[in-house]
C-alpha cells in the first residue's frame, strides 16, 4: 500500500506535505509532486496536510491512473524534502477540473 498524489496537485504544489513526510519519498515536478509508491510506509500523516485534497490512500477507488504516474515519475524527478515557494496562481488553481492536461513531465528542481 502507498499514499497517492492525484490531479488536484497540478498547478498547485502548496509542498506542505513534504515537510512532514518521516522517509522523504516526495519527487518533484515542474508542476506537480509525486510519491514514490516503494519508499511510502503509508503512514497517512500527509494526507490531512495537503490544501488541495489531493493525496489518498491507494485502497481508494479510481486512483489507479495517478497511482502508475506515481511510480513512473519518481524514478525521473528529483526528490524534495523542504517546501519552497508555491506558484502565485496556486489558489486560482485548486479545484479546478480538468488539470490533468496541464501536467508537464518536465523535472522540478528539487530540495
Ligand atoms: S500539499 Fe498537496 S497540492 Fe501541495 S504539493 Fe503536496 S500533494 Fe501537491
Ligand atoms: S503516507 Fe507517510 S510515508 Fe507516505 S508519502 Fe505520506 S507522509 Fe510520506
Amino acid at each position: 500500500m502507498t499514499y497517492v498524489v492525484t490531479e488536484n496537485c497540478i498547478r498547485c504544489k502548496f509542498m506542505d506535505c513534504v515537510e512532514v513526510c518521516p522517509v522523504d519519498c516526495f519527487y518533484e515536478g515542474e508542476n506537480m509532486l509525486v510519491i514514490h509508491p516503494d519508499e511510502c510506509i503509508d503512514c497517512g500523516v500527509c494526507e490531512p496536510e495537503c490544501p488541495a485534497e489531493a493525496i489518498v490512500p491507494d485502497t481508494e477507488a479510481g486512483h489507479e491512473k495517478w497511482l502508475t504516474l506515481n511510480a513512473d515519475y519518481a524514478k525521473l524527478w528529483p526528490n524534495i524534502t523542504r517546501k519552497g515557494v508555491q506558484p502565485a496562481d496556486a489558489e486560482d488553481w485548486n479545484g479546478k477540473p480538468g488539470k490533468e492536461q496541464y501536467l508537464s513531465s518536465n523535472p522540478g528542481t528539487g530540495s
